[in-house]
């Protein structure tokens, strides 16, 4: 088969960025992702598009979507260079979901539902290894070296307070995105509550099946 092309939707915390690692390793395809694009790129000047806020930075750091001007761009670009794709992040309200129809068709929508509750624990617990990159969880996962440990980060965007904002707008604007693949029929739930290599057999599988 053609590279697959893989988009993946649920909440801030609901383990797309673990899943999307395990796809690009297993299927060879690239990971386009607007939350790290956007992070690479929270200084970038765009107080020509007629936006509130000179920089993504500023809407990030409330938890607030950055213009879907700002965002589509990536997305285009991203998608015209690459073959087979899993997508994250992207799309996060309806007109984005309109946007993305007509730059690329999908062989797979995978959306890995989590609760609310969890999603709390998750991302407030959540930390970063700067040097490595590598994510760990405070309570699920922590660093067994103590070096490690001391210079765990928190991404900017995890505290309480942020993250109640981001699950908010993720109801708000995301949610119709959940029903928009739903209705048409192209939704695979996937059970996102599970430990990550259960959740990864199951998404594996369904790749396999839709590909
Ligand atoms: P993420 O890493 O996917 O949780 O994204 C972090 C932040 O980047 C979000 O809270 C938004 O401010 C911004 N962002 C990422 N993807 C999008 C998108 N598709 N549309 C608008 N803003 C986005």
């Amino acid at each position: 088969m053609a590279q697959p092309r893989i988009l993946i939707l649920g909440a801030p915390g609901a383990g797309k960025g673990t899943q999307s690692a395990n796809i690009v390793e297993e299927f060879d395809v690239e990971h386009v992702t607007t939350g790290d694009a956007l992070r690479s790129n929270k200084e970038m000047d765009i107080s020509d598009m007629d936006t509130e806020y000179d920089t993504p930075g500023e809407y990030m750091d409330k938890g607030e979507l950055v213009p879907d001007e700002v965002v589509n761009a990536i997305v285009d670009e991203a998608l015209s260079q690459a073959d087979g794709f899993v997508l994250d992040g992207y799309p996060r309200n309806l007109e984005q979901a309109e946007e993305l129809e007509g730059m690329t068709d999908l062989d797979v929508v995978l959306y890995l539902d989590v609760s609310e509750e969890e999603l709390v624990h998750r991302l407030t617990g959540r930390r970063l290894d700067p040097e490595t990159g590598e994510i760990y969880h405070v309570e699920y996962n922590p660093p067994e070296d103590p070096e490690v440990e001391d210079r765990l980060e928190q991404r900017e965007d995890d505290t309480e307070e942020t993250v109640r904002e981001r699950l908010r707008v993720y109801r708000e604007n995301t949610e119709p995105v959940i029903d928009y693949y739903d209705d048409r029929g192209e939704l695979e739930l996937i059970d996102g509550e599970r430990a990550p290599n259960e959740v990864w057999d199951d998404v594996k599988a369904t790749i396999e099946d839709a590909a």
